[in-house]
């Protein structure tokens, strides 16, 4: 889905606070009535020329089929919110391209007042999800007002509280700058995928540091859940070893893991599949790709459950638990996504029990230009295959 904040600069304080008020409304009702959003807003002057002024630009959405007036907040309303909170925060100054569709986020690069690139993340679960169970009206009846947005949050703030969990001990992981609502925002990484490198120097020390990295999570507590080749970013460092007579260069390739909505604790009920599928990803990767195979077995399951707590790390799990993203959060966003039957960008619909799929290397990418659809509007999903090419400021102009 497209990021277009031009709108942003022309919206005055009233169509903020009106955004805000259906945003506060939503939280109670699948539709707002207008009259609750002029209540919330609390605007004197009414909120009908806000209103039409939010609607036009498709920040929220009229309900035709309502039995009463009222509104929803479109996935673009609820952008603004998260980028005008941004930009008080001064998180964020201007919106630039978009470097990956995952099935469920968008990403897109961002500055900050002094020009530093940064990386957004947009959660939007419901996207495709909604989609694949779109034949079943009933279930989309049922849902809880504004679920794509409540889980889309989830994602969000599981993603920020393991990565500022992991960062804080030492994982090589992006850098958590800021959270709100369904986004955050990370430092970039100027690196590729291990998906789009052909080839590496050294393949067998590069498993093995991927392999460690699985087995340091377990030591605190966490398997990843989705450790593959996309969500693992590949660091070259160039290293001049100037000597007496000579000059040579080492590069040095540093891993960096990305991507945590679907961690889970190692005291998870299907810890073990989770943890063997991990294995087994880069495993079957580094076969494929770099025609390596180690020559040991494992790591097992087993194996990694000794390592918990060791040394006395402390366990990742029940930290993040007891910091903000509680239990039953963790529950209801899994429960969603196995629902939906939505896991991991590399096996998609992959639940306990079943099979990996084969991968079908050639299709793998076009699975990013799904068609959105469902809770967002037909003209505000837009053309999501065109990258926006322009860097815009989010600043007021006034
Ligand atoms: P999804 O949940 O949709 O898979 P990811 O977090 O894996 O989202 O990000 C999708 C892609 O965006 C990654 O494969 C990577 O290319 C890029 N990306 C994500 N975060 C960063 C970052 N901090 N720095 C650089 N690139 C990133
Ligand atoms: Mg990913």
């Amino acid at each position: 889905m497209r990021l277009d904040t031009k709108a942003m600069r022309y919206l005055t304080a009233e169509d903020w606070r009106t955004l805000t008020a259906v945003e506060t409304g939503s939280k109670n009702h699948e539709v707002v009535p207008t009259p609750l959003i002029g209540q919330i807003s609390g605007l004197r002057g009414g909120v009908h020329k806000s209103i039409s002024a939010l609607a036009k630009v498709g920040l929220i959405a009229r309900l035709k089929n309502a039995k009463y007036d009222g509104y929803r907040l479109t996935y673009g309303g609820l952008d603004y919110l998260a980028l005008n909170t941004y930009r008080k925060r001064k998180d964020v100054y201007s919106v630039g391209n978009q470097i990956g569709v995952g099935k469920e986020s968008d990403i897109f690069v961002v500055a900050d007042e002094k020009g530093v690139q940064r990386v957004l993340k947009i959660h939007r679960l419901g996207r495709i999800s909604f989609r694949t169970v779109k034949a079943n009206r009933d279930y989309l009846r049922n849902r809880s007002s504004g679920s794509w947005m409540y889980m889309s949050r989830l994602a969000a703030l599981k993603e920020f509280a393991f990565m500022t969990a992991l960062r804080d001990n030492g994982f090589p992981v992006p850098e958590p700058l800021s959270q709100s609502r369904h986004t955050i925002v990370m430092s970039l990484i100027d690196a590729f995928p291990m998906r789009q490198i052909s080839s590496v120097p050294d393949p067998a020390a590069l498993y093995a540091e991927l392999i460690a990295m699985i087995l340091r999570l377990a030591q605190y507590g966490l398997i990843h859940g989705d450790f593959n080749e996309f969500n693992i970013l590949i660091k070259e460092e160039t290293n001049k070893n100037a000597t007496e007579d000579s000059k040579t260069e080492s590069i040095t390739l540093t891993p960096i893991l990305i991507d945590f909505p679907q961690m889970v604790s190692i005291d998870h009920v299907n810890a073990e599949y989770y943890f063997d599928r991990d294995v087994n990803c880069i495993k079957r990767f580094f076969e494929r790709r770099f025609h390596f195979v180690s020559d040991e077995k494992g790591p097992h399951f087993a194996d990694a459950r000794k390592l918990v707590g060791k040394d006395g790390v402390e366990r990742l799990d029940v930290s993040v638990e007891a910091s903000g993203f509680s239990r039953k959060m963790a529950k209801e966003l899994e429960a969603y996504m196995k629902e939906v039957g939505v896991d991991g960008d590399g096996s998609s619909a992959a639940t306990p029990g079943d099979e990996d799929e084969e991968e079908n290397e050639e299709d793998e990418d076009e699975d990013n230009s799904e068609e959105e659809d469902s809770y967002v509007d037909r003209d505000q999903a837009g053309t999501s295959e065109q990258p926006e090419s322009t860097t815009s400021t989010i600043e007021e102009s006034g």
